[in-house]
């Protein structure tokens, strides 16, 4: 066992402070890894504050993990002590479901086992997150980052572990591509990675937000155009024009608005995951146009290392403020009025900091 210190919610209402704890022994597909940096998903607000009930306390965040190999189990054969390596939403599945075999394993069919706030198959134990100095994780699990990212990167790559997986497989499951007219709903962290890779995948893309202090910033991302969502008179010029939208929202809201943006045969993605339901959309939107509402959930293990070498590829990471873990009940307050761009990222080094801690 490995004596490790982390931040942790204690209950629903208390901001998260210093928590002591073991990672532990390597099993012998395993891998331990020196976090150096944790990117701020909503998720994990939501579930440091029990929106989505269910959660399990103490509560220890972080699934946009980027670090440093310390040790390997006798059977890792493709990583070694060194390597720079990543960890995402998933430290492990059932590996055998038609999901799993099928390389869906977020959609594995007994659940896949979260990063945190999970329960470990072996020995049911929970799962704590990246808002840690080190991490264990079975190397099926554990991302490459590719040599085209140097070690300046390496805070802007965490953000891909999430933000950019959850965006790039609808992006890729409804094939935007050259010639797709794609909106996004929201410009926070998902929203921003969602406009980078459908631009770089060809798309003419639209932003909706609720914010007009973001328009500039979204066209340097890649919009191509901005539409303030508080506004009905461009609202409605958007009628019946969109092959694909992907709606990041974090909170309820009315989703008709959108469904009457796509074409005949459109879909909108739902990736938001809010602590409330939205209202029941109108079905005769749907009807009328054959129009589609869906959801998607992460991307898995395969699909997330795609996505990285994409990343690698197209010079994409994420727009990112640099924070000490010190400083994370803050930025949870931000996030939640938008006052992000567009994804903080702790330096872990502050948590190894003894002066600071
Ligand atoms: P975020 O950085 O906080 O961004 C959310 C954005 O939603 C905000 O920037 C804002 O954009 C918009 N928004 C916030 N409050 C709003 C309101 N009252 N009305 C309208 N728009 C509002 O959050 P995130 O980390 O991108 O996560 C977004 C959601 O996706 C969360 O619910 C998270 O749990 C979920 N998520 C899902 C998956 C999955 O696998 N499906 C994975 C990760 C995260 P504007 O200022 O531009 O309006
Ligand atoms: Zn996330």
């Amino acid at each position: 066992m490995t004596k490790v210190i982390g931040y942790a919610a204690q209950q629903a209402t208390t901001p998260l402070a210093p928590f002591n704890f073991e990672r532990r022994e390597l099993r012998s597909g395993d891998i331990q890894i020196d976090i150096l940096y944790c990117g701020v998903c909503h998720s994990d607000i939501h579930t440091v504050r029990n929106e989505w009930k269910g959660t399990v306390y103490p509560a220890i965040p972080g699934h946009e993990i980027v670090g440093k190999i310390l040790k390997v189990g006798k059977e890792v054969k493709n990583f070694k002590v060194g390597d720079i390596a990543a960890v995402g939403c998933m430290v492990d599945s059932c590996g055998t479901c038609s999901s799993c075999s099928d390389h869906l394993e977020q959609y594995c069919q007994s659940g896949p086992v979260y990063t945190y706030n999970s329960r470990d198959r072996h020995d049911q134990s929970i799962t704590y997150g990246g808002y840690s100095t080190e991490i264990v994780v079975d190397q099926k699990f554990v991302l490459n980052v590719p040599k085209e990212f140097k070690e300046a990167d390496y805070a802007a790559v965490a953000p891909l572990l999430c933000a950019g997986i959850t965006t790039y497989s609808p992006l890729r499951h409804w094939q935007v591509g050259k010639g797709s007219v794609v909106g996004v709903v929201g410009l926070g962290g998902l929203g921003h990675m969602a406009i980078k890779l459908a631009h770089a995948m060809g798309a003419y893309v639209v932003l909706f937000t609720t914010s007009p202090g973001k328009s500039e910033d979204a066209k340097k991302l890649g919009a191509d155009e901005v539409v303030i969502t508080k506004n009905p008179d461009e609202m409605a010029k958007q009628s019946n024009r969109f092959d694909f939208i992907l709606n990041t929202v974090s909170v309820s809201h009315d989703l008709d608005r959108f469904i009457e943006l796509l074409k005949r045969d459109g879909t909108m993605c739902l990736v938001g995951a809010p602590e409330f339901p939205h209202p029941s959309p109108n079905i005769s939107q749907l009807i009328r146009q054959r129009r589609q509402i869906a959801g998607s959930l992460i991307g898995g293990v395969q699909e997330t290392q795609e996505m990285l070498d994409f990343c690698a590829k197209h010079h994409i990471t994420s727009n990112i403020e640099l924070i000490p873990i010190q400083g994370i009940n803050e930025a949870y307050e931000r996030m939640i009025k938008g006052d992000v761009k567009y994804r903080f990222v702790i330096d872990m080094a502050s948590l190894k900091d003894k002066a600071l801690s």
